[in-house]
């Protein structure tokens, strides 16, 4: 029987995991369902808030008492390899998973997701052993040391378009840098997160990772406005870092917000166009073109648009929608029906603006299960249009065109988001100068997506706050400390000695 089929037959239970135990099958549990199939999959049972203060007294007690926050870097660095291995010994079932929880194409959990997921520990395990802290020695009579401790208690809460590598990435830098942690996984997709909790929880000390499960407006608002957490890394929309930002302001806990994007990309009549399409659609439709960096709001320069933008939408109509178990499905189902109705509704809301339909804007017609919707394209006459302005999260590109590098870079940074911007040119002088005027976070000249870990990733804007990567999660998960060190007896003015 496939793993489809047993969890069909037997929806899996998916609990807490606080302390170093799984804890809570109490209260009616949150049907969790495969996107493709429409069938419940799992049984959430969603943490309350006294569930929530048992999780964070776990990771206080663990990271006040217990052994993970001294461990020396030797110790760290060899869970967090222990921790990649065991994703990558069961890397098969862990894309399987993902694949049927979220509907994202076996191809691109296998080969992307998965293996990202177990890489991020790889890459903390090796970089705590090469961020250093820093020494001044201007002032002659005092050395200054800089140095960064772990912040305490993370509160971790991940999405729902990319849930085991975005969270792996956040549980990494977290543990990476001596902290504890509390997940939160999205209630959409919680099976991934939980099954690798369950495989690493032997891996660390009771009480540093621990779980809870639920809605965003109970069990996450519960986590976020806890005393006890110092922080809150949070990867979602908008509009949820601004409620979650509003309850970390009540206790003065740091933020870290991976938000929303509505990416430009930039075809200029200049670029290798073969190769632009193909970024350009990748850009679009990987991950069912739920990304917040896709690069869906596409401008082409005038002198190649009509071609390009006619092959373009001839492309999309040609992508390969289906079961995302297959091998060559390249569109999976949207995450649930409402979003694939939002999608098809900003068809009609584009077509009512003036935007002229090029590909798609209709349900799925293959199958009469699964949440499908055709790939979409459409050819927007204005940048301020709600297709251009708002972020749809799903396979939905916008086409407009553009005759002057000045104009498009002004449109490109006409959004509310500053994410990611493309750029396709054959002139790299054009390629850097277009990247510096770009108001985001991470501009790709000539590539579709590369994450760099190295580098940041984050946004302007309402795009986010803070940056994931080396220096970037370090900041995000340690504080910064000083320390003054006077070299000698100092001369410093006497006080209280006359009078
Ligand atoms: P969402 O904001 O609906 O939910 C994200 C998480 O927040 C879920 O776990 C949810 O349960 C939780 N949540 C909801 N309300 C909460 C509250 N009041 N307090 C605490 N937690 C709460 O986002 P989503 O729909 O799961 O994900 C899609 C969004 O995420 C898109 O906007 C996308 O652009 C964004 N995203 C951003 C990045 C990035 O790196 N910038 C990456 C992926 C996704």
């Amino acid at each position: 029987m496939s793993l489809r089929e047993m969890l069909g037959k037997q929806p899996k239970s998916v609990t807490s995991h606080v302390g170093g135990r799984f804890v809570g099958a109490e209260g009616t549990p949150i049907e969790v369902v495969d996107p493709a199939q429409e069938a419940v999959i799992a049984l959430l049972h969603e943490a309350d808030g006294d569930e929530v203060d048992a999780a964070v007294a776990a990771a206080r007690s663990a990271f006040d008492t217990g052994p993970w926050r001294g461990a020396s870097i030797t110790e760290r660095q060899r869970v967090l390899m222990a921790i990649h291995d065991r994703i990558m010994d069961h890397a098969a079932e862990l894309a399987e998973l993902e694949t049927i929880n979220t509907g994202i194409p076996l191809t691109q959990t296998q080969g992307m997701h998965v293996p990202r997921a177990a890489h991020n520990f790889r890459f903390f395990a090796e970089t705590i052993n090469q961020l250093g802290g820093e020494a001044f020695t201007q002032e002659r009579d005092v050395l200054s040391l800089v140095t960064h401790e772990p912040v305490g208690v993370c509160a971790l809460i991940g999405p729902w378009n990319m849930p085991l590598g975005l969270t792996a990435m956040k549980i990494a830098g977290a543990l990476a840098f001596g902290n504890t942690c509390v997940v939160k996984p999205s209630e959409l997709t919680p099976l991934t997160v939980a099954r690798l909790v369950e495989l690493v929880a032997d891996l660390l000390p009771d009480g540093v990772l621990n779980l809870v499960n639920g809605r965003g407006q109970v069990t996450g608002a519960a986590l976020v406005s806890h005393p006890g957490i110092d922080m809150a890394s949070f990867t979602g929309g908008t509009e949820t870092g601004r409620a979650i930002l509003t309850a970390l302001a009540k206790g003065i806990k740091r933020p870290a917000m991976e938000l929303g994007g509505k990416s430009a990309s930039i075809v200029f009549s200049d670029a290798d166009l073969d190769y632009a399409l193909d970024g350009t659609l990748l850009g679009s439709f990987m991950n069912n073109g739920q990304m917040c960096l896709a690069g869906s709001r596409i401008f082409v320069q005038r002198p190649v648009a009509d071609a390009f933008i006619e092959r373009f939408a001839a492309r999309t109509r040609n992508l390969k929608v289906g079961d995302p178990l297959q091998r060559g499905t390249e569109i999976g189902p949207m995450i649930n029906r409402a979003q694939s109705e939002r999608m098809l509704r900003y068809a009609e809301t584009g077509a009512g603006e003036g935007a002229r339909l090029l590909a798609g804007g209709a349900p799925y017609p293959g199958g009469n299960r699964g949440f499908f919707a055709q790939p979409t394209a459409m050819l927007a006459p204005d940048n301020g249009l709600a297709i251009c302005q708002e972020e749809i999260f799903g396979p939905f590109a916008t086409l407009q065109v553009f005759d002057e590098e000045e104009e498009v870079i002004a449109k490109a940074n006409d959004s509310d988001f500053g994410l990611v911007g493309y750029v396709w040119t054959e002139a790299m002088e054009r390629g850097l100068r277009v990247s510096s005027a770009l108001r985001t976070g991470t501009v790709l000249v000539n590539t579709p997506i590369v994450r760099d870990l190295r580098t940041g990733f984050g946004g302007y804007k309402m795009s986010g706050l803070g940056r994931e990567g080396a220096k970037g999660s370090r900041a995000m998960f340690t504080e910064e400390k000083a320390t003054i060190i006077a070299r000698g007896k100092r001369t410093f003015p006497a006080m209280g000695v006359s009078g």
